[in-house]
């Protein structure tokens, strides 16, 4: 069967009955095992649970008692806890954790009736911007495999731009569902710190760490966003501010609505072939009506500095429940307790995260707290005032989501420093608790680009109006990096 291209196209072809969830599901799963073998996308593939799954929703759909969203196949990033499916976090530490219970929106997807096909590969605790940090091997970018698919929810952003599932979960805690989204064409939305609920998803750096959609389209978002969204009382950073209608203002002109430009985005490692990109998406933007102004955001040069302090020391104090002792990785024979912490940990952990730990202990040792933790926490303030000043005058920030495209894989690899500037352009929308929306914005040298949306709190729903009309006019996200017709038979 030819895979629908869309959420929106499932739900109508549910109701035209030109395919049931069975059928499509079948499909999907097909098409991962013909052809994930080249991408790597997926860490756990759930055949048997998915079809169960489908056949229940069929059933559903059959007596009336379905939602929207019934039978319609998903995938979650392996950082979302899943009762009786593993859910490792890209880590050697939790190769064999199955979790006894589901993350919150886990069970909110499953309660809407949606088909998990697996698991999605990612960057060990998703730290990380190439994916190649996973326990569980590199992902290849579906557009060219010799390069990455972005990080640390490239799995997800993968496994959609390759068409083995409509959407999927992502996490964002300096910019993992957007610079992936970027890099393999598709569109993702991190939302508000606060609007989705971090229950049972594995922490990296919690005062960050947001969970979100990743789709074709925007449209897709709002049709994941809706059940993921709204309060969650088992999480103490829950918001209860009330949720949008993510679907109504879709359409809504883009006439009277204002955009800034940050004059210190459009710097020098910014690739200038990116640039021209973003300039003409901004010409679009004029054309349907938006009108751009340039704005300052001063703080811009502190954001990855005080991103890559603060993220280290929250996951430093986070990881320390990995101690052999209660779940997880355990070395063979400790001959006392400290022998056991050190050898399970320098087992269970990959490099990267240990780079990451040994950074946040230091930052946050006696004598160097005041020096790193405290002032980035005072930038950090700083960067949020920044934006509180620019959404006065604007009702979105607009800046390419990346500035490359995809890098080959291994070309970061003795330098993680260059890694971390990468984030140069999403690591602020997270210490500002910013929600912040990726969509495909054009080609360079046959590599997708990513144009980013930022707005204020709570405003997804413009950010989704936003991203929608620019791909009404534009199309870009319907540039497919696989032929969609083989694989799924
Ligand atoms: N690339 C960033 C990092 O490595 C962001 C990761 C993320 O958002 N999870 O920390």
């Amino acid at each position: 069967m030819n895979l629908p291209n869309s959420v929106t196209e499932i739900i109508q072809g549910f109701e035209n009955g030109k395919f049931s969830s069975q059928e499509l599901t079948k499909a999907y799963l097909n098409r991962i095992d013909n052809l994930d073998p080249e991408i790597n996308s997926f860490i756990t593939v759930c055949h048997e649970r998915a079809l169960l799954d489908a056949k229940k929703a069929d059933r559903s759909r059959a007596n009336g008692s379905a939602n929207k969203l019934t039978g319609v196949p998903y995938a979650n990033k392996d950082i979302f806890c899943t009762k009786g499916v593993r859910t490792t976090s890209g880590s050697r530490m939790l190769d064999t954790f199955i979790s006894p219970y589901d993350a919150t929106i886990v069970e909110r997807l499953g309660s809407q009736g949606m088909v998990m096909l697996g698991k999605t590969n990612m960057d060990e605790f998703a730290m990380g911007s190439s994916n190649e940090t996973s326990f569980y091997g590199q992902v290849n970018n579906p557009w060219n495999t010799n390069c990455v698919p972005g990080g640390s929810s490239g799995g997800s952003a993968a496994a959609v731009s390759a068409g083995f599932t409509p959407v999927a979960t992502g996490s964002d805690t300096g910019g993992s569902i957007r610079q992936p989204a970027a890099f393999c064409g598709i569109s993702g939305l991190k939302p508000t710190y606060g609007r989705v609920s971090r229950y049972g998803m594995i922490a990296f750096a919690s005062s960050l760490d947001q969970a979100g959609p990743m789709g074709r389209s925007v449209e897709d978002l709002a049709h994941l966003l809706a059940p993921m969204a709204g309060y969650d009382s088992r999480d103490s950073t829950s918001s209860m501010v009330k949720t949008e209608d993510y679907f109504g203002n879709l359409e809504d002109e883009l006439k009277g609505k204002t955009i800034g430009l940050p004059k210190e985005y459009f710097s020098t490692n910014l690739d200038r072939q990116v640039e021209g990109v973003i300039e003409e998406a901004i010409k679009e933007f004029e054309k349907l009506g938006a009108n751009i102004i340039e704005i300052s955001l001063p703080t811009t040069s502190l954001s990855i500095p005080a991103y890559y302090v603060i993220s280290s020391a929250e996951c430093s104090s986070n990881l320390s429940r990995y101690d052999g002792v209660r779940y997880g990785h355990r070395c063979e024979l400790p001959t006392d307790i400290e022998d056991l912490y050190k050898r399970t940990r320098s087992e269970g952990f990959g490099e990267e995260v240990k780079r990451r730990l040994l950074t946040g202990t230091y930052v946050l040792s006696s004598g160097y707290y005041d020096a790193y933790y405290r002032k980035a926490q005072q930038i950090r303030r700083l960067i949020k005032d920044d934006f509180a000043n620019a959404f006065t005058q604007v009702d979105a920030v607009i800046s390419p989501t990346a500035p490359t495209t995809a890098f080959k894989a291994g070309e970061h690899q003795d330098n993680p420093v260059e890694m971390y500037l990468g984030d140069c352009f999403t690591v602020a929308s997270n210490l500002a608790g910013l929600p912040a929306l990726s969509v495909p914005a054009g080609f360079v040298g046959g590599m997708p680009v990513g144009l980013q949306l930022i707005g204020s709190y709570f405003q997804e729903s413009k950010l989704l109006t936003l991203g929608h009309m620019f791909q009404k006019s534009t199309g870009w996200h319907q540039h497919f990096s696989r032929d969609e017709s083989k694989g799924a038979q």
